[in-house]
């Protein structure tokens, strides 16, 4: 095992009827800035059930925070902290609202001329930030429960990830009947994005932890057996509690203690969302199979253990395991609705060089566990997967 430093202060208060329980937790004093996307909060209850837990409390509202919230408009949200004193940011939304609350709540405190710096940084220039929480109403990211955030600035085409320890939520709200409302569209890409968020940790070389390895088979298989049942019943509890902790899990640390850990699908995959508009889930389930396929001699021992332990795939060939392992993981991406190839968005190869070079410019030329994914293997991806 690798050596780790494991940190997560975020209280997490799950199940039916734990919006209440913002009363206890939101200082009393505070002003509070909610912060949320274009409007689902509104149809489905959550915004009326906030703002009765918030009783007295002096409350703002920023809205229209969008899917790959954009650096131009969480700018605006920290006019409005600054304008009205806020001192509490509470974000109300899926991944993108909460992702944008913790740039907010770092941009709000920045001691650099322009925030953006945050992005080019990836955050290791974050000094402080302002106290915030979230209620989850998308079971996806991991934003929930994690330090890290993804802004894309749409005058440049770039969406950019950053982390700093300052950026973990105080507490999250998870109340899977909240997600009854999701289109099918937002449950498929839920799914696949948590499943992708395991695999980057676990699908690279061995380094001697079963503990680390269990917890990501456990919680790839219960997507999987738990994902087509969300589509098939959206309103069971149980199903959508069960998926709702396992997006928190994919991405909340504990996976990824002692393991390496991978992410060039989910580099690649931001360019394609920056350049195409894809969502963030679309573009994983594009790069991932093909990602395996063409490192399979890097990640054999992994790919084999995947095949075994989660598929079941114990006879024939290795070569032929490993396939049969990625073709049942591409299948169960389109099972939940998400489409993996680049001609399935309207995409062809003649769109590959600029991919590339977005890569090039945002200096993501080593990629992966091992750092050996080049533009060039990126290339080859991106080429299997037309
Ligand atoms: P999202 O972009 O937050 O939301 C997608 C859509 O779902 C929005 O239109 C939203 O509508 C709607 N929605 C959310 N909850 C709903 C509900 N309960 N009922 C009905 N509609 C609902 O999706 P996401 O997948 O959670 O977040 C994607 C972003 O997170 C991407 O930018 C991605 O790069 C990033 N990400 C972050 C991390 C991380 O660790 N921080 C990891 C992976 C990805 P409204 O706008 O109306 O609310
Ligand atoms: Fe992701």
């Amino acid at each position: 095992m690798l050596n780790f430093d494991f940190y997560n202060p975020t209280q997490i208060l799950f199940g039916q009827g734990k919006i209440a329980d913002l009363d206890k937790v939101v200082p009393k004093e505070a002003k509070v800035l909610v912060l949320y996307g274009g409007g689902s909060i509104k149809k489905n209850g959550v915004f009326d059930e906030v703002m009765q837990a918030l009783g007295l409390r002096s409350v703002t509202e920023f809205s229209g925070i969008e899917p790959n919230p954009s650096y131009e408009t969480l700018m605006k949200a920290v006019a409005v902290v600054r304008e009205h004193g806020i001192d509490f940011l509470l974000a109300v939304g899926g991944g993108s609202v909460i992702d944008g609350t913790k740039f907010v709540a770092a941009a709000a405190l920045f001691e650099g001329e322009d925030p953006w710096a945050i992005l080019e940084k990836r955050g290791n220039n974050i000094t402080r930030a302002l106290p915030f929480g979230s209620v989850l109403t998308l079971p996806a990211t991991g934003s929930e429960m994690n330090a890290g955030a993804v802004v894309t600035r749409l005058s440049l085409h770039a969406k950019m990830a950053f982390s700093s320890r300052h950026c973990f939520p105080q507490f999250s709200v998870l109340d899977p009947s909240k997600t009854f409302s999701l289109p099918v569209r937002q449950v498929g890409n839920g799914a696949v994005d948590a499943f992708v968020h395991v695999m980057e940790q676990y699908l690279t070389y061995p380094v001697n932890a079963p503990v680390q390895d269990r917890f990501a088979e456990g919680i790839l298989q219960t997507l999987i057996e738990e994902g087509p049942k969300a589509l098939a019943n959206p309103d069971d509890y149980e199903v959508r509690a069960n998926l709702m902790w396992c997006a928190t899990m994919a991405l909340n640390g504990v996976i990824s203690t002692g393991v390496p850990q991978d992410w060039a699908t989910h580099m690649i995959g931001h360019e394609l969302t920056a350049l195409h508009g894809l969502d963030h889930a679309q573009t994983l389930a594009i790069v991932l199979p093909s990602m395996l396929r063409v490192r399979k001699d890097a990640k054999r021992a992994k790919l084999l253990q995947f095949a075994d332990r989660v598929w079941g795939l114990r006879e024939g060939d290795e070569d032929a395991r490993i396939e049969q392992a990625i073709s049942r993981m591409q299948a169960y991406f389109e099972q939940m609705g998400v489409k993996t190839r680049l001609r399935d968005y309207g995409l062809s190869a003649a769109d590959i060089p600029a991919i590339i070079s977005a890569l090039e410019s945002h200096r993501m030329i080593a990629l992966g566990e091992k750092r050996e994914v080049t533009p060039e293997i990126s290339r080859q991806v991106l080429e299997l997967s037309v």
